[in-house]
């Protein structure tokens, strides 16, 4: 197995297209699991641990803040969590301390489990990510990123280089369904994000369809109903629909961590849930 460690964003992107077999290596929390189980032996690694720019994050010009693919989830937490706290609700969530020092939202989007913890917060956020080879960048709109199970737009010469993702415009959360709090790959999990500006809600579904995916007509509905104007109370019968909507928006399966029919029943719950909780925090503001 050959193994390359550049130390440029350039001699990666060289190498990944020299070498479009090769594996890149984040933190490793996936890719070494699969190595050692057996499960993957890829000729190449392509290690970026040592590409400087993949791992800082920055101010966009725009408001928004771009994180370097491979930023690992305690400096997301430690650095960003006041600014971006329905994706530091999701990172707090991940593996353990150990994984969180490691794993990294490059990883976990291109890994592209329909079970990662980070795509729904960047769903519910509009966040995008940004992709690039030896022959230029481009940005992609996360909900346009996933294309199946474990599968992305990202091409064989592609790295994930980055996700761009906008501050808070007001209060964002995200609940995770499993058999115990800590180390455990969601049942199912949702992030709802408001836009207090804007009077938009943003949503993400996670671990309940084939890919991630947000709730557009759950998204609409309160759009149009929530009493922006007045911060008055929460409908009890807007907040039952709504989570009746967000179920719908999924397409869940039968596994060995929980039922289709558990899992919707759980979404509408969670739905519900952190949309209480978000408007309260509008109201208190
Ligand atoms: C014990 C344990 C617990 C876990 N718990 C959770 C959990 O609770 N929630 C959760 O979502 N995940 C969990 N995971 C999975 C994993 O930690 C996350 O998916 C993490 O985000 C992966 O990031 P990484 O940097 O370690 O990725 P790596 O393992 O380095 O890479 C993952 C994949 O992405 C590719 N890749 C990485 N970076 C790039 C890049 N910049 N450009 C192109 N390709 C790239 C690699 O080639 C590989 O295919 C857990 C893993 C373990 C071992």
């Amino acid at each position: 197995m050959e193994f390359f460690r550049p130390d440029s964003l350039d001699e990666a992107l060289r190498l990944k297209t020299e070498h479009p077999e090769a594996v890149p290596v984040a933190g490793g929390t996936d890719t070494m699991v699969e190595m050692n189980f057996d499960l993957h032996r890829p000729s190449a690694l392509i290690d970026l641990n040592g590409v400087r720019e993949l791992e800082s994050w920055s101010d966009e010009d725009d408001g928004r803040i771009r994180i370097g693919a491979t930023l690992p989830y305690v400096r997301i937490i430690n650095e960003l969590g006041h600014r971006l706290p329905g994706l530091a609700q999701a990172a707090r969530t991940v593996g353990s301390p150990q994984i969180r020092n490691r794993g990294s939202l490059g990883g976990n989007l291109v890994a592209a489990s329909p079970a990662g913890d980070g795509h729904p917060p960047l769903l519910a956020a509009g966040a995008e990510v940004e992709l690039a080879s030896a022959d230029g960048s481009r940005t992609v709109p996360v909900h346009e990123f996933y294309t199946g199970v474990k599968r992305s737009v990202k091409a064989a010469n592609e790295l994930v280089t980055g996700v761009i993702i906008p501050e808070k415009r007001g209060p964002q959360q995200f609940t995770k369904i499993g058999t115990r709090n800590a180390m455990v790959i969601a049942v199912c999990c949702f992030a709802i994000a408001l836009d207090t500006t804007d009077r938009t809600v943003g949503t993400g579904i996670g671990s309940a369809a084939p890919t991630p995916r947000r709730a557009p007509e759950a998204e609409e509905l309160l759009n149009t109903r929530l009493p922006w104007e007045t911060r008055g109370e929460l409908d009890e019968g807007l907040a039952r629909h709504f989570g009746e909507l967000v179920s719908a928006a999924a397409s869940p399966i039968d596994d060995v961590r929980g039922t289709a029919a558990y899992r919707l029943h759980a979404l509408a719950t969670v739905a519900r849930r952190t949309l209480r909780w978000a408007w309260k925090e509008y109201q208190c503001d």
